[in-house]
């Protein structure tokens, strides 16, 4: 049995991962401070002995002894990290700084959460892990992106400098249950219009895409990366290579919910990549490693959760 600190396992990912790192037999702390996360997600593992949630922000230096560390705290809705951007990149910076602090320490693993928004607007279609990015340093996106940009030259030059064991994955938009309804985030967003017969509201043309990836297809990938030898450090992209335009997605939601509502173009937000689509072939060869759950299929799961969950959908 390992014992395995997740930061962020309040959240929509983290609280997959808890459950997912429970049900293989380890004893995992969640540590987290319940600013997009909430209790709801992991009242389900409370009464499992092998699982303890401390509250607790990253940007603090905590300590404790743990063999693994998987780093997911960070608000990821745009909505939410853009609310108090300064806090947004001190949790990715000071955050990177006390986990690998504490990772030197006790020699463990330790993986970053990173995202493909390191790879900002790209020019570069679809991503691989060689590509640099197109990045606004200064734009109302860049809290996020510039923050988790720098917490990967964090893990890297920790890597070089003191020899921790990192491993960093970049995400691509991930979706399923556990995503707050207010959380602001497109798939949640457009399900919740949905079910409550509301518009659904598409920034723009929706002739941006995105490439979708399930709850679950996503954290195999996170185990299976922390799962390999020393000398895979990343970055690799994990997500779903299946890209789809916002207003693909708002017609598979409306048919999948069944909704009168009716599409609404508000205007464009500002930075707002006009494509994104991962190259998987590193995660293929390395992980062995790719989705199995299709958008449709997804959704349905993900309708399911909202239907079926405390929040108001009328
Ligand atoms: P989320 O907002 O649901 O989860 C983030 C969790 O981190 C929340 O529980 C939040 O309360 C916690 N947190 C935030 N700031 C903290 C701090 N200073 N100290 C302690 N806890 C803090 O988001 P998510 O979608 O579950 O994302 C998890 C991780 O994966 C994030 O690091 C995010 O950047 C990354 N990621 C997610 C996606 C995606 O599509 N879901 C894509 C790319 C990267
Ligand atoms: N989006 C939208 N309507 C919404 C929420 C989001 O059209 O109600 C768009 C958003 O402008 C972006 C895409 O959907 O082009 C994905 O947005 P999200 O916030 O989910 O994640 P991002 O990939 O931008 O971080």
């Amino acid at each position: 049995m390992k014992k395995i600190l997740v930061t962020g396992g309040a959240g929509f990912i983290g609280s997959h991962l808890c459950e997912a790192l429970l049900k293989q037999g380890n004893e995992v702390i969640c540590l987290d401070n319940y600013f997009t996360g909430n209790k709801q997600n992991i009242l389900h593992l409370m009464d499992n002995p092998y699982f303890e949630a401390i509250r607790h922000d990253v940007t603090m230096p905590y300590a404790i002894e743990v063999d693994e560390i998987y780093n997911l705290a960070c608000p990821a809705s745009p909505v939410h990290y853009q609310s108090d951007p300064i806090k947004t990149i001190n949790t990715s910076v000071m955050g990177a700084i006390n986990i690998l602090e504490l990772a030197k320490g006790l020699n463990c693993k330790v993986l970053q959460a990173s995202t493909s928004e390191v790879y900002g607007d790209p020019i570069i279609h679809p991503q691989p892990e060689e590509y640099w990015g197109n990045v606004n340093p200064i734009g109302i996106r860049s809290c996020y992106d510039e923050g988790k940009r720098c917490a990967e030259t964090l893990f890297f030059d920790y890597h070089r400098q003191k020899n921790v064991r990192i491993k960093v994955v970049r995400i691509f938009n991930t979706y399923g249950p556990h995503m707050h309804p207010n959380d602001g985030r497109v798939v949640s967003n457009f399900i919740m219009q949905a079910l409550q017969g509301k518009d659904i509201t598409i920034y723009g043309d929706g002739q941006q895409t995105r490439s979708f990836c399930y709850c679950d297809d996503l954290v195999r990938g996170l185990i299976a990366m922390m799962e390999t030898n020393d000398s895979v450090t990343g970055p690799i992209n994990l997500g779903n290579p299946n890209e789809f335009t916002i207003l693909q997605l708002a017609q598979l939601v409306i048919e999948l919910t069944g909704a009168a509502s009716k599409i609404v173009h508000l205007p464009a937000v500002s930075d707002d990549p006009t494509q994104r689509q991962p190259i998987i072939d590193k995660a293929q060869d390395v992980l062995h490693w790719e989705p199995t759950i299709q958008l449709r299929e997804g959704l349905l799961k993900t309708i399911e959760y909202f239907k079926g969950s405390c929040f108001p959908t009328n």
